[in-house]
């Protein structure tokens, strides 16, 4: 094995097991934000949130933990970790800090857009629960998305449906996602640190799913790019102003390798929020075309999971037992011996799981 491989996973080992480090919010901010009223707000930092009743959303459908609202209105991004190096070094790994390798497609494939990981938003396996309410059309469309997820990707998912949220030992609440029911959609981004929600509509289509978990997992909006411009013309004059913020591009604290792309499950269509919609809002600017964002994970989307995740299978112990099936980043699955090797790089050495210890996990 290569050593930037083995690199690679010891810092993945350091995500793996870190654990979250909110702070507490203060009564006094918390407040401040709370008694506005509903609607549009523009920020301190100009960036625009929208406030539905206890909520505020970035982008329509990205729900602020109220330590990223404080951080976007300061900052104007809902992240202030600054990685180093990264804003004119594109082609870099989010994890190790150096250049991709290059592959046959050349030094730097497309890959959709998303948090740039750190130890305190990135999952180990995402721990999820089903509301207790959840209604069957969703769970259903949930469940899909989650499969698709799994058979895609290094993504893995827990149900810790019924089981404590709060560690018994320690008094912590474990970080997980609750599906629940909702009149709209929307996720927060990444994970924030004990419960956060992804809100589902009814009779979704399971592509509604798969893009709600992929904000969960870390991805934002493909066509708000740091660098969109170069690819894609935006008509915000056929886009009402309150829905222009969905436009805004993310300048900072992301991780993306190569050009747009326009088949991620993470792309609006090119007639989002047209206000005529016989007129496209987002055309190429290379022949001018319009396009349908993905239904399900592209190429790019699989790639940037299998970037910064390893597929772990739910044990009660402290082995690392990887999923049959484990993505290099180019999409590509490991041979039995890659496999082993990296189950042994994860143990310490030991290639066997202990003959005990795995959990029931059923979706
Ligand atoms: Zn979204």
């Amino acid at each position: 094995m290569r050593k930037s491989n083995l690199i690679f996973i010891f810092l993945m080992l350091i995500i793996a097991t870190s654990c979250d480090n909110e702070e507490a919010v203060s009564e006094q901010s918390s407040t401040e934000f709370s008694s506005m009223q509903d609607g549009l707000i523009t920020l301190k930092s100009g960036a625009i949130v929208e406030k539905k009743g206890d909520d505020f959303y970035y982008q329509s459908d990205m729900l602020l933990s109220q330590k990223q609202l404080e951080t976007l209105n300061e900052h104007g991004d809902f992240i202030i970790e600054e990685p180093d190096q990264i804003e004119n070094e594109t082609e870099i790994h989010p994890v190790y800090n150096i250049p991709v390798e290059a592959n046959e497609d050349g030094p730097a494939v497309p890959r959709a857009f998303g948090l740039y990981p750190t130890p305190y938003n990135m999952w180990a396996m995402v721990r999820f629960v089903y509301a207790p309410n959840l209604t069957a059309d969703r769970k259903n469309i949930i469940q899909q998305a989650l499969q698709h997820w799994e058979a895609n990707t290094n993504v893995r998912f827990y149900n810790a449906t019924g089981q404590p949220t709060v560690d018994p030992v320690y008094g912590f609440e474990y970080p997980y996602i609750e599906f629940v029911n909702a009149t709209g959609n929307s996720s927060a981004v990444g994970r924030i640190g004990g419960r956060q929600k992804i809100r589902i509509a009814a009779w979704q289509a399971t592509s509604v799913a798969i893009h709600e978990i992929g904000h969960a997992i870390g991805l934002r909006h493909e066509q708000s790019r740091y660098d969109r411009d170069n690819s894609i013309n935006i008509n915000l004059s056929n886009v009402h102003p309150d829905n222009r913020h969905n436009f805004n591009k993310y300048t900072s604290n992301y991780f993306a390798v190569g050009s747009i792309d326009y088949n991620s499950v993470m792309m609006y269509d090119s007639d989002a929020f047209a206000i005529n919609p016989a007129i496209p809002v987002m055309t190429k600017k290379s022949d001018g075309s319009t396009w349908n964002g993905g239904n399900v994970l592209s190429n790019p989307d699989r790639s940037w999971a299998n970037n910064i995740y390893i597929p772990y299978i739910a044990r009660s112990d402290t082995y690392r037992e990887l999923a049959p099936v484990v993505y290099k980043p180019d999409n590509t699955v490991m041979t039995p011996s890659e496999r082993l090797a990296l189950q042994a790089q994860l143990n310490n050495g030991n290639p066997n799981p202990p003959n005990c210890c795995r959990l029931p996990n059923n979706f």
